[in-house]
């Protein structure tokens, strides 16, 4: 692989039916890949089996398809990639830099402070092998994580005082987002990743996983969110309601809208080709707003 190679991503959780959140996320990584003459991988972020529902995998495939979206390589499933995600935690382990925490959640309710949601660092001093169920967190750093957000802007975050150690390993044995997402774009070699503005404060911790096991940090584009007219985020229903895959041109059209694009109303009723090929000559990554946008 060379170092000029982009190679994006696109990773939904199989979740329930995609909806208009999903399809944003789709066609702003497809386009920013496509326009760089990039790859672009399709992931499927299961690796919290217990929220899997079925078929979501397949209907969000399928739903791709029908829009037009052609992926390189192989699907991935996070719920298979167990192993990769072992190492990396052998890896810390080796290092010392994970600990046991047997933390109940009422526990953690009464002593981290129901607004900060903040790690008190109760089990810190706890080693492996530990008989008790727990979870492994990771031990952060007191540093100040910033990076440089292409749409938002630089973002900063202390993980001491804004998140505290994290878990990488759940008490019900499966591992966490955090460290799937961070041992998968490493090992596929993500360039850039493009996501919905949810994960935004999320992203230092990855970073931060990021130096721990050595990878290197790709770029970051994080979406504005949809709001409903009253100013909430939409809710998946409300947002699936806005996706409809027998209507390609018209879906693909308000997600290029909502992306700040200024898509021809023409382009509404036009055929999937002509919509991508419209999309991909007048692509512009400094057009997407900043703010969150009511639908
Ligand atoms: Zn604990």
């Amino acid at each position: 692989m060379t170092n000029s190679l982009y190679r994006g991503r696109f990773a939904p959780s199989p979740t329930g039916d995609p909806h208009l959140g999903t399809l944003i996320a789709a066609v702003a990584s497809y386009l920013q890949a496509r326009s760089k003459s990039g790859e672009w991988l399709l992931r499927i972020e299961d690796v919290d089996t217990t929220r899997r529902v079925t078929g979501s995998d397949s209907a969000i495939m399928s739903t791709l398809e029908r829009l037009g979206f052609e992926w390189d390589q192989e699907v991935t499933w996070q719920s298979r990639r167990t192993e990769q995600y072992q190492q990396a935690l052998e890896q810390l382990m080796a290092e010392e830099r994970v600990f046991p925490c047997t933390c109940s959640r009422k526990l953690l309710a009464q002593t981290a402070g129901e607004i900060s949601g903040v790690y008190p660092g109760t089990c810190r001093s706890n080693r492996l092998p530990l008989a008790h169920p727990h979870a492994i967190r990771l031990r952060v750093d007191d540093i100040m994580i910033h990076f440089d957000d292409a749409v938002s802007g630089e973002y900063r975050q202390s993980l001491v005082d804004e998140c505290g150690d994290f878990v990488i390993k759940r008490r019900d044995g499966l591992f966490a987002y955090q460290l799937a997402v961070v041992v998968d774009d490493a090992l596929q070699g993500i360039t850039e990743v493009v996501r919905g503005a949810d994960l935004l404060d999320s992203t230092p911790r990855q970073i931060f996983l990021q130096r721990c096991l050595g990878y290197s940090q790709p770029d970051y584009v994080h979406l504005p969110l949809i709001l409903d007219p009253q100013g909430r985020k939409l809710s998946k229903s409300e947002g699936a309601a806005e996706l409809n895959a027998d209507k390609p041109a018209a879906s693909l059209h308000k997600a290029l809208a909502h992306l700040g694009q200024q898509p021809p109303l023409a382009l509404m009723h036009a055929g999937v080709t002509d919509i991508w090929q419209w999309a991909l000559e007048n692509w512009e990554i400094g057009k997407i707003p900043t703010t969150h946008a009511a639908w």
